[in-house]
């Protein structure tokens, strides 16, 4: 459960731009279960790997309504083997998370010393404190 107050409403993000092993699904490629703005409709037996996710927006309390991910294109989460925090988007727009109020996000949280990492597929930018942003592998 997110936070109160936050609920993923008409938001499909991460079943279409996360890969997902257990669907053997690539990244940017909706999930065959998901409704668009209408959610799962295998939702009672979603796999546990979709009971379990939940992206940063709906858990931290901190993060704004205006950066829900629909809203914004762009997928919020921490990767515990990077140890890197993410903004992920479609590859089909490598540039989303460069949207002003995500890009303004994302650059706080680089000051605050986090490794921040823009994902579109295969493709990776990093994000410095600084406000530039860089390829990254
Ligand atoms: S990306 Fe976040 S807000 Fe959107 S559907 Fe997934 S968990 Fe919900
Ligand atoms: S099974 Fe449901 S929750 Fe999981 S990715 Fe597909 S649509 Fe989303």
């Amino acid at each position: 459960m997110g936070v109160p107050g936050k609920s993923c409403g008409p938001c499909t993000m991460c079943c279409k731009v996360l890969v997902i092993d257990h669907f053997k699904k690539d990244a940017g490629i909706l999930c065959t279960h998901c409704i668009v703005k209408g959610g799962c409709s295998i939702y009672e037996k979603r796999p546990q790997i979709c009971q379990d996710f939940e992206c940063d927006w709906m858990m931290e309390r901190s993060i704004p309504q205006t950066l829900r991910p629909d809203k914004v294109g762009t997928l919020l989460m921490e990767d515990e083997d990077s140890g890197e925090y993410h903004a992920v988007v479609d590859p089909s727009t490598p540039f989303a998370w460069r949207h002003p109020l995500m890009f303004k996000f994302l650059v706080a949280k680089a000051k605050e010393g986090t490794t921040v990492v823009a994902k579109a597929g295969l493709k990776a930018w990093r994000i410095y404190p600084s406000g530039e942003w860089a390829p990254w592998s």
